[in-house]
C-alpha cells in the first residue's frame, strides 16, 4: 500500500488552485488536480509534470453529486489515504460586469441576480460541503488529515456586508461567510477525529475572477493555503486566516 502523500485540490486547472497545487507538489506530496475545464486541466497538469513533480488531472465538477461521487471512486482506488484536501473551486457570477470604469465594483444587493447568487452558492458553499463529505472516509484514513475551505477577505460579516472599498458584493461575500461558518462546524465534528480544518482569507488576487484586476499574487494566496495544509497537529483549527495570521470571524 502506498504510503505517499495525496492532495487534492479543487478549481486546480488555474489561479490559485494551480499555485497551490505546484506548492503542495513541491513539497512532495502527490496532487490530484481536480476541476471542470479538462483541457485546461490536461495542459496544467503536463506543465507541473513538466517542472518534476507528481500531479494527476481529475475532471471535477463540485456542483454534482454524481462528478464528485466518481472522483472519489477514482481517489478511493488510487489515493486511499487522501492527507489534504484544498476547497478551493469558486465562482463570482457578474461580478466583472458589475466593475465600474474606476474598477470599483457598482452594483447593491438590491440589485444582485437571485440567479448568480444561487450558482455562486452551489459551486462556493455547498461544493466543499459536497466534496468534503464523499471523501470523508479517504481523509479519515490518513493519519493526520487536513482540510482547507478557501474562503475570502469578503468573507467576514463585516466585509460582505459592505465596507468603502467594496461596497456589497452580497452574493459572493456572503458565500464566503457561509463557507466560514461551514469551517467552524467541520472542524468541531473532525478535530477529534485528527482531521484539522481552516479557511484562508487570501486578499484581491489577480486572477481570471476578477479579471486580473487584484493587487495580490497567486503565489500570496497559495502561501495562506499551504501554510494551513502543512499544519502540525495541535495547530489551530475552525480558523479564519490571512497571510498576517488568524482574523476575526
Ligand atoms: P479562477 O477563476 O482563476 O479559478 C477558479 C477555479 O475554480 C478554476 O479552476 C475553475 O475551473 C474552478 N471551478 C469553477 N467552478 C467549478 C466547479 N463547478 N467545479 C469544479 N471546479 C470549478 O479564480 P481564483 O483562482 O481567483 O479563485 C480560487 C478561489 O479563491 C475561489 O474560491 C475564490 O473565491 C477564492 N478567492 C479569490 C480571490 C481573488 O481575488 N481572486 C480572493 C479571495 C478568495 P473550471 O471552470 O474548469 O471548473
Amino acid at each position: 500500500m502506498t504510503t505517499r502523500k495525496n492532495a487534492l485540490v479543487t478549481g486546480a486547472n488555474k489561479g490559485i488552485g494551480l499555485e497551490t497545487a505546484r506548492r503542495l507538489a513541491a513539497l512532495g506530496f502527490k496532487v490530484w488536480l481536480g476541476a471542470r475545464d479538462s483541457k485546461r486541466g490536461e495542459a496544467a497538469a503536463e506543465a507541473l509534470r513538466a517542472e518534476g513533480f507528481e500531479v494527476e488531472w481529475l475532471e471535477l465538477d463540485v456542483t454534482s453529486d454524481e462528478s464528485v461521487a466518481a472522483a472519489a471512486k477514482t481517489l478511493a482506488a488510487r489515493a486511499p489515504n487522501l492527507d489534504v484536501l484544498v476547497n478551493n473551486a469558486g465562482i463570482a457570477p457578474g461580478y466583472l460586469d458589475a466593475l465600474g470604469p474606476d474598477g470599483h465594483y457598482e452594483r447593491p444587493p438590491s440589485r444582485e441576480d437571485i440567479a448568480d447568487i444561487k450558482a455562486t452558492y452551489d459551486v462556493n458553499v455547498f461544493g466543499p460541503v459536497r466534496v468534503t463529505q464523499a471523501l470523508l472516509p479517504l481523509l479519515l484514513a490518513s493519519p493526520a488529515a487536513r482540510i482547507v475551505m478557501v474562503s475570502s477577505y469578503l468573507g467576514s460579516i463585516a466585509r460582505a456586508a459592505g465596507n468603502g472599498q467594496s461596497p456589497n458584493v452580497m452574493g459572493y461575500g456572503s458565500s464566503k461567510t457561509a463557507l466560514n461558518a461551514v469551517t467552524v462546524a467541520f472542524a468541531r465534528e473532525l478535530a477529534p477525529r485528527g482531521i484539522m480544518v481552516n479557511a484562508a482569507a487570501p486578499g484581491y488576487t489577480a486572477t481570471d475572477l476578477n479579471g486580473h484586476k487584484g493587487h495580490r499574487t497567486v503565489q500570496q494566496a497559495a502561501e495562506i493555503v499551504v501554510r494551513l495544509a502543512t499544519l502540525d497537529a495541535g495547530g489551530p483549527t475552525g480558523g479564519y486566516f490571512d497571510e498576517n495570521g488568524p482574523l476575526p470571524w
